[in-house]
C-alpha cells in the first residue's frame, strides 16, 4: 500500500479531479465542492494493491474511514462475501471512525484500488470548540444521504401500493421444491388473495420483468455465496427485491444462526423465520406481513389524498415532484433508467369554447381514467398543467416508453369522446414528448424541459403524434 497526504502534497489539480469524481457519487451530490475539496484535502490518498486488507472484523483500532475513488472493494462477514462497492464516491468503515464497538466485516479490494482514507481522529469533537470538525461535516452529510435514499425507497413503495389496485403478487425464492410447497402452502392459508410466482433462483427472481411488482417475497437465503460471486450477494438481492416493492421473509436454515438473522434484519429483511419450522409458524409471520401490507395502504391512502388532482383522480405537481427525485435519488442503486411521457390535449381551448367547460372538464376525467388504466403497478400520472398529463415510467428505457405513448395515443384516438368529430380534424387527439433518465437529462427538471420541446416539436409536426428525439 503505498499512501499519499494530500496536504502534505498539495496539487491543485489532482484536489480538484478528486473532487469531481467523488462529487458525482451517491452521497456527495449535494455538497458545495469547495465544501468537499476542503475535506478531501485533509485525507491520505491510498493505493492498495488487489486482496489488500483495509478493515478488518473484530478490530478496534485503527479507526479509518474510506472513500472510493476508483477500482472495487468487497465487504465480508464471516469470510463470506457479502456486499461489493465499486462506484467512486461509495463509503467504507464510516461507522467505525465515531463508535468504539470492534468492526463488523472485513473489507478487501478486489482490484487494485485508489482510496481517500480519513483518520477516526479527524472527527473528533474539541470539546471547548463552538465550532463541529469538517469531517463531522461530512459524516453529517453521508447520513443525510443516506436517509434520503432509504425515504425515496419507501416512496417509490408506496406508490407500487397505491395503484396495486387490489392485485397482490407473492415471489417465492428458493431452489427447494419442498421449500417452495410450504411457502404457497402458507400464503394459501394467511394471505389467500395473492397470485404467487415461484423462482428456483434469485437470479430468476431478479431477471423477471420490471412489470412484476411483490408486495411479500418469501425467500431462502442458502446463499451466503462465495468471495468474488457477486451473483448470490444478499444484499444485493435484498436491496432489489425491496425497489420491487417487496416486505420480505427470509425463511432459510441460515436464520437458525443469531448473528445470521441480525445481519439478514440490518440488510433490509422485514422477518426472518428458521426452516424448517412448523406451518403454522409461517402461516403466522405470512400473516402479520398480510395485516402491515393494508394497514399501509389505508395509510398510503390517506397521505396520498392531499397530493390528488381533484377532477382526475390523478397526482399532482407535488406528488409528481416529490416522485421525480425519489427516482433521481435512488438511480444510483440499481442504475435503472426511468422515462416520462408529457402529453397535451389538442386544440382543447376550441373544445370549451364549442361545447363549454364542464363538457371539457368530463373528458379531461375520461382521459385520465384512459391514461391510469393503461400503465404498470408502480408508474405514476400526473395532471401537470390544465389539460397537460405527465406519466412517468419506473425501470423502462426510452423505446418502451416510445411504445407505451404510442398506444396511449392510439387508445385516446380511439376513444368514444362525446362530440370528437367536431373537433379541427375531425377527432379529439393529444401530442406527445417523450425523454428518458439519464441519456435526455440527468436531473427532473431538464428532463420535463426536454419532454416539453419535443411536445412541442409534436405540435408543430401537425398534432397527434409522439416525439421522442432528439
Ligand atoms: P394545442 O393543440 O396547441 O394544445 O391547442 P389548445 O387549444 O389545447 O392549447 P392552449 O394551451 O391554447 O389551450 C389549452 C386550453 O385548455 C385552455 C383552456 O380552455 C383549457 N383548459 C385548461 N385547463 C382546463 C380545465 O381544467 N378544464 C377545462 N374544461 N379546460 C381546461
Ligand atoms: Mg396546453
Ligand atoms: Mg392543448
Amino acid at each position: 500500500m503505498t499512501t499519499e497526504f494530500l496536504t502534505a502534497a498539495p496539487e491543485p489539480d489532482r484536489l480538484d479531479t478528486l473532487t469531481r469524481i467523488i462529487g458525482n457519487g451517491r452521497y456527495f451530490q449535494r455538497l458545495p465542492p469547495q465544501l468537499l475539496r476542503n475535506i478531501l484535502g485533509q485525507g491520505t490518498l491510498i493505493e492498495c494493491a488487489k486482496d489488500e486488507v483495509l478493515i478488518r472484523e473484530g478490530d478496534t483500532l485503527p479507526k479509518q474511514m474510506f472513500i472510493l475513488v476508483e477500482g472495487s472493494v468487497a465487504v465480508l462477514v464471516n469470510g463470506h462475501f457479502i456486499l461489493r462497492l465499486d462506484q467512486a464516491g461509495d463509503v467504507v468503515g464510516e461507522m467505525g471512525v465515531i463508535q468504539s464497538t470492534p468492526r463488523s466485516a472485513d473489507v478487501v479490494t478486489e482490484t487494485p484500488c485508489r482510496l481517500v482514507a480519513f483518520a477516526a481522529e479527524l472527527f473528533e469533537i474539541d470539546h471547548y470548540s463552538p465550532q463541529a470538525s469538517i469531517l463531522y461535516v461530512l459524516f453529517s452529510h453521508i447520513m443525510a444521504a443516506k436517509l434520503r435514499i432509504t425515504t425515496s425507497q419507501a416512496l417509490i413503495r408506496k406508490n407500487q401500493r397505491i395503484n396495486a389496485q387490489g392485485e397482490i403478487f407473492a415471489g417465492i425464492v428458493d431452489a427447494d421444491p419442498a421449500g417452495r410447497a410450504a411457502a404457497k402452502h402458507a400464503l394459501e392459508a394467511s394471505w389467500p388473495e395473492a397470485e404467487v410466482m415461484e423462482f428456483d433462483t434469485p437470479a430468476q427472481f431478479l431477471e423477471c420483468p420490471a412489470v412484476y411488482r411483490f408486495d411479500l417475497v418469501i425467500t431462502e437465503v442458502d446463499i451466503f455465496g462465495d468471495f468474488h460471486n457477486d451473483s448470490t450477494s444478499i444484499a444485493n438481492f435484498l436491496a432489489a427485491a425491496k425497489l420491487r416493492g417487496a416486505h420480505i421473509l427470509v425463511s432459510s436454515s441460515a436464520c437458525n444462526q443469531a448473528s445470521r438473522r441480525e445481519f439478514l434484519i440490518r440488510q433490509g429483511a422485514d422477518d426472518v423465520i428458521a426452516k424448517p419450522c412448523p406451518p403454522f409458524d409461517l402461516q403466522h409471520v405470512v400473516g402479520k406481513a398480510r395485516v402491515a401490507y393494508y394497514k399501509n395502504l389505508e395509510l398510503d391512502r390517506v397521505e396520498t389524498a392531499a397530493e390528488t388532482d381533484q377532477l382526475t383522480g390523478l397526482a399532482n405537481r407535488r406528488r409528481l415532484q416529490e416522485f421525480l427525485d425519489a427516482l433521481v435519488t435512488v438511480y444510483p442503486e440499481q442504475q435503472r433508467s426511468f422515462s416520462l411521457i408529457l402529453l397535451d390535449v389538442d386544440h382543447f381551448k376550441f373544445y370549451n369554447d364549442t361545447h363549454g367547460h364542464p363538457a371539457g372538464d368530463a373528458v379531461l376525467a375520461s382521459l385520465a381514467s384512459l391514461l391510469a388504466a393503461g400503465l404498470r403497478r408502480g408508474d405514476l400520472a400526473a395532471r401537470y398543467g390544465g389539460e397537460e398529463f405527465l406519466v412517468v415510467l419506473p425501470d423502462c428505457d426510452k423505446d418502451s416508453a416510445l411504445d407505451l405513448a404510442e398506444k396511449l395515443r392510439r387508445a385516446i384516438e380511439c376513444a368514444a369522446l362525446p362530440h370528437k368529430e367536431q373537433q379541427p380534424g375531425g377527432n379529439l387527439t393529444a401530442t406527445f414528448g417523450v425523454a428518458s433518465f439519464p441519456v435526455d437529462a440527468q436531473e427532473p427538471d431538464g428532463l420535463v424541459k426536454k419532454a416539453d420541446e419535443r411536445l412541442y416539436r409534436g405540435k408543430h409536426l401537425g398534432r397527434n403524434v409522439v416525439v421522442a428525439s432528439p
